[in-house]
Formats: structure tokens, C-alpha cells, sequence
């Protein structure tokens, strides 16, 4: 590509409607331009690397033979109204009608357009298993786009769904999904780790996260130091101590002291000279079975994923201060399990068996109650595990391994569905002895834009973006300094020609521009390898050669100067 013909688009200033080092640097490179919120223009760059993600992503879902399909992103409502999700979805699912009045939805996920795709043409278990993958448009109506193509309302996606006869078969596909996924973000040039994720509202038994691990990422990854155990934060586990409920034997009944205007953890224990260990946090959560009072030690936290589990809902989310006060006539941080009305469902923390001598909200404005006592003052309905991990905390599978905590962006998502459409929507085929099952199902999905910005936080340095090769828009970029100079720029066209025969993506910079604007340019688009070509070392009969990642200029004999690119590219990785 010559860059006289290119649109580069790159700018020298930090745009201010950028937050994070990938959305600014994706905008300063020229690879994006916002459009409306979420919804970007992907430019001649971008697309070279999205293509490049794309590209990585479908050779390996090819050699783990699932089969490319293209599915509409316009769907008609009846099939998620057929699935159940025309309702539960919520407001992420953009609706809109055509001109006969018709609902449709624009796809933010394809599991219903996939199964009535099957069930229209797979009868028997012979034509099983079989796995349907496209790196499409998603649309999704997310209530807060932000930080670029990472979480964008319109974006790509990989995804893939699998159907089998049983669960061992999904058990076997979805290992190898797991495996095709490591070599995937692997060949991306990506640190990452696979964890174990909650299987969420679309009811599956089984999922896994794939994390780049970067500051800016917006989960947390929760790993031990020990073993390979790895989970997000929703789903990580901890070993607890799990101590039977204690002894009431002489503790005082329940007494109210006044605390005005001290509502937080700290400040209650703070004003009554208590450990903060000796509160008896107390919220408040909305379900899909309904309000939930949820009970644990001041100094953990609570897991709202765990409280979704623990009363077997679809959802759970704290309940808005509004909601508090009609619920129990009261602020939030007054709140407690003592004395509440009669059906409130109270759930409670392992760690609240801990506390002999408790102190917590009195359900009446500025007083907290002392002296209250699991069992003998209020009786959760269950005692269980509700506790958001925390750092250093023991390791649930290993014996001496401690918990760590670092940020990461999820790039791709494992998960079995099980049964949940094929049954809802009546996808079955004939066993072996002619006898109807419903076929059991798993899907598959990647960020393809989203992992184009994990690597550029991943890999960047001040002066712009440092490509991992196979990612990269151009593999190198051939730089004659002055334009002017006819026999300059001949050479560099002729060490141009000869990278492009050997099968790499070169750009000439042939553009009427200063040398340094070419040399800040080649480094904010992150191109692994530069190639100047300036007057004196032409005349020296050298070549200065860059390595993107590593910043040291080597000088090159002119006639060795292809080769020797060549096997730098090769040591930074294949495309
Ligand atoms: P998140 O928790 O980040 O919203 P999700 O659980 O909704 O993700 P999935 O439905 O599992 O995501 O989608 C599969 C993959 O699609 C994700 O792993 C992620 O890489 C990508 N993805 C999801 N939402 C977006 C978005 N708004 N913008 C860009 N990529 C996205
Ligand atoms: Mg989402």
C-alpha cells in the first residue's frame, strides 16, 4: 500500500472523548471514527486489523470444524417470543417495526435464529454434532457505551453455536472450544487466562471466560498464586471457615443506641468504638423471586451473583434507596435483619455465624440495635457462602494457595446451554431407536473489535500502538526521508516490491511529507518493522532498521536488508 493513496487519518492529539489508552489510540492511529454513541466507522487501518482478528479467528474455528454461516441481523419478534426472551431480554434488545406493523429486533445474539435454522433442517442424530459459527454485526442497545469498539452498541462478533445428541458430546465440543479459543488469543499475541464464569440468566451448567489480563479492564479476575484455579469475580469461590452458629448463652437482648446520621460500615463502627467485624452488614436486593434482605460481616462484601444463586433466581440487584425506604420505612444504612416484617426473605454469610455479640441496623432512622445474635434474634433462611472474594483469601481448591485479584477485559465466552431452546422452541431429532430428543446445545462467542483494543492496552508505549505482528495493519513500513530524492525513492519502491512478493503487508511511505511526520506516524500505528532509507546511509549503501517493540536502530547492508526483515518479522510471530 502506498500512503501517498492511503487515507491515514492520524492525529497528534489525546482526543478528550477517549477514557482509555486503546479508544485513544484507535482514534489517534485513524482506525475508528464515532458515528453516533457506540456505533463507529471502522477506517482503512481498522480494518486491516479487524480483518487480521477475523482472519485467526475463523482458520481455527475451520480446523476445529465448526462451518461458516451467515445469519440476518434483523429478526422477527415472534421467535423470541417463541423463546421467552422477547420479554426477559430487558432493554439491551433494540425492537422496531416494519411498514406492515411487523415487530422485529436487531440481533444482539443468534441462538433463536440458529434454532429455527435447525430445526428446519436436522431430523435424525445422524446429522449430529455439528457446530455453526459467523463473525457478524451484533447490535445491542448497551446502557453505557464506552472506551471505543471494546464495548460498543454496534460491533462484531464470532459467534458459534454447537447442537449435539448428549450432554457428553457438548462435554467433549465444548473442551475443544476451550482448547480452539487458547490457540486463538495465543496466535493473537495475548496474555490471557481462561476462568470459570456464573452461567447467568441463560441457563447452562457449564462456562468460561476468556480474560485479557490489562489495568483498564473492566472485570476482575480472581486467580491463587498456588494452582491453576481461576474464576471471575462474580463466580470466585473462597474456602471459608465454616463455624456453626454461636452460643447465646448470657448476651443481653438486642438494645437500641443511637447513631445519628451514621449509616456506613465505618461510620457506625467508627462512632461506637467497635470492630467493624462486629456488624452485621445488612442489604437490600431486588430478585426475580422477589426482595431479598441479605446479611454479612462489615468487613467483606457481598456477591450479588451469589445472592441470585442462593434464592434460585434469574437476577438479583441491589435495591434503589426509593425502594429501601417503601419496603421498610427506612434509609439503607439502618437497615436490618431484627424484627422485620413477617415474610421477608432474609438470607445470611457464613461469616455472620462468626459474630457472638453483633451490632446492626434497628430498622427505625438513626438507631442501630447491639447485643443481636444469629438464631435467637432473626433466622435467615439460609446461611450460606455470599461473600465477594477478597485478596489474599485462602484458595478454594488448593491447600496453602492465596487469592489475587487483577483486572482483566473479556474477549470471549464459553458456555452450555443445554436444553433451554431446543426445548422452548421444539429443535429435536430421532435417536437411535427412532425416539424424539431434544438436542442439547452450546455456544461460542469473541469480540472481534473488543480484541483489537485488549491488545493495543495490552501492547503500547507513548509514542502509539506496538502491534503483536499477526495483529498488525502493516507488517512493515518502508520510510524514504526525503521525497525529493528520485533515486531514494526508487530504492525504497524496489525494497518494497521484493517484502510484497514475500507475502508480507507493506506500506511505501512515498507521502510529500517532513521525515519526522513519517517517523511519528510508522510509530503511533505500531508497524513492527520500520525500513528508513535516508540520503547518507543510501550513500553508506545501508538501510536503518527498526523493530517497533524493541526501539534500537540497526544498520543494514542495502542488499541484505530484505532477508534481514524477513527474519525479524519471523521472530515476532507469524500473521
Ligand atoms: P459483557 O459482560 O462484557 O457485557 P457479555 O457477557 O454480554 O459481555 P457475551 O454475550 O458472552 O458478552 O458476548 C460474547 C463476546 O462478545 C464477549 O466475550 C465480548 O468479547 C463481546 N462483546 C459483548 N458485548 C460487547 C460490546 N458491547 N462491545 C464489544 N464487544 C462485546
Ligand atoms: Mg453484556
Amino acid at each position: 500500500m502506498k500512503l501517498s493513496r492511503y487515507l491515514l487519518a492520524t492525529l497528534r492529539d489525546v482526543p478528550k472523548e477517549a477514557e482509555v489508552t486503546s479508544h485513544q489510540l484507535m482514534i489517534r492511529a485513524g482506525m475508528i471514527r464515532r458515528v453516533a454513541s457506540g456505533v463507529y466507522d471502522l477506517m482503512p487501518t481498522g480494518v486491516r486489523v479487524i480483518r487480521k482478528v477475523e482472519q485467526i479467528v475463523r482458520d481455527e474455528m475451520n480446523r476445529a470444524n465448526a462451518l461458516e454461516v451467515s445469519l440476518p441481523v434483523v429478526q422477527p419478534a415472534e421467535l423470541w417470543q417463541e423463546s421467552g426472551r422477547w420479554d426477559a431480554y430487558g432493554r439491551e434488545l433494540l425492537r422496531f417495526r416494519d411498514r406492515g406493523d411487523r415487530d422485529f429486533v436487531l440481533g444482539p445474539t443468534h441462538e433463536e435464529v440458529i434454532t429455527d435454522l435447525m430445526r428446519r433442517d436436522v431430523s435424525s442424530y445422524k446429522q449430529l454434532p455439528v457446530n455453526l459459527y459467523q463473525i457478524h454485526t451484533k447490535f445491542r442497545d448497551e446502557i453505557r457505551p464506552r472506551f471505543g469498539l471494546m464495548r460498543a452498541r454496534e460491533f462484531t462478533m464470532k459467534d458459534a453455536y454447537s447442537f449435539h445428541l448428549d450432554a457428553d458430546c457438548l462435554d467433549r465440543e465444548f473442551r475443544s472450544m476451550v482448547d480452539t479459543y487458547r490457540r486463538i488469543f495465543s496466535r493473537c499475541g495475548l496474555e490471557f487466562r481462561d476462568v470459570e464464569a456464573d452461567s447467568g440468566a441463560i441457563g447452562g451448567s457449564a462456562s468460561s471466560e476468556f480474560m485479557v489480563l490489562a489495568d483498564s479492564g473492566e472485570d476482575a479476575v480472581i486467580f491463587c498464586g498456588t494452582c491453576d484455579y481461576a474464576a471471575n469475580l462474580e463466580k470466585a469461590e473462597v474456602r471459608r471457615d465454616i463455624d456453626a452458629p454461636p452460643e447465646a448463652t448470657g448476651l443481653p437482648s438486642p438494645e437500641e443506641v443511637p447513631t445519628p446520621g451514621k449509616k456506613s460500615i465505618d461510620e457506625v463502627s467508627g462512632f461506637l468504638g467497635i470492630d467493624p467485624g462486629q456488624m452485621i452488614k445488612t442489604l437490600v436486593f431486588q430478585t426475580s423471586v422477589g426482595p431479598v434482605v441479605a446479611c454479612i460481616a462489615g468487613t467483606l462484601e457481598i456477591n450479588e451473583t451469589k445472592v441470585k444463586n442462593a434464592v434460585g433466581g434469574d437476577w438479583a440487584h441491589l435495591a434503589e434507596p426509593g425502594e429501601v425506604k417503601e419496603l421498610f420505612g427506612v434509609e439503607i444504612g439502618f437497615v436490618g435483619p431484627v424484627g422485620l416484617p413477617d415474610g421477608t426473605r432474609i438470607i445470611a454469610d457464613y461469616s455472620v455465624n462468626a459474630i457472638s455479640d453483633g451490632v446492626t441496623g434497628a430498622n427505625r432512622p438513626d438507631l442501630h440495635l447491639r447485643h443481636v445474635i444469629i438464631g435467637r434474634d432473626f433466622e435467615p433462611a439460609i446461611v450460606t457462602d455470599l461473600a465477594s472474594a477478597w485478596k489474599d483469601a485462602p484458595c478454594p481448591r488448593c491447600d496453602n494457595g492465596h487469592l489475587e485479584i487483577r483486572r482483566g477485559i473479556e474477549v470471549g465466552h464459553v458456555f452450555k446451554l443445554g436444553t433451554k431452546y431446543s426445548e422452548s422452541m421444539g429443535l429435536t431429532v430421532l435417536d437411535a431407536n427412532g425416539k424424539s430428543q431434544p438436542v442439547v446445545m452450546g455456544c461460542y462467542g469473541i469480540g472481534i473489535g473488543r480484541t483489537a483494543a485488549a491488545a493495543i492496552e495490552q501492547n503500547h508505549d507513548d509514542s502509539g500502538i506496538i502491534w503483536p505482528r499477526p495483529l498488525a495493519p502493516f507488517d512493515a513500513v518502508v520510510v524514504p526521508l526525503d521525497p525529493k530524492n528520485d533515486q531514494l525513492m526508487e530504492a525504497a519502491a524496489g525494497f518494497y516490491d521484493s517484502l510484497c512478493e514475500a507475502g508480507l503487508d507493506v506500506a511505501l511511505d512515498d507521502r510529500q511529507e517532513r521525515a519526522g511526520v513519517k517517523l511519528t506516524d510508522a510509530e503511533l500505528l505500531g508497524v513492527p518493522v520500520r525500513i528508513v532509507l535516508g540520503k547518507r546511509g543510501y550513500e553508506n549503501g545501508v538501510t536503518e532498521v527498526t523493530v517497533r517493540a524493541v526501539g534500537d536502530k540497526q544498520e543494514i547492508p542495502l542488499d541484505e536488508t530484505v532477508s534481514a526483515v524477513l527474519a525479524l518479522l519471523d521472530e515476532a510471530g507469524q500473521a
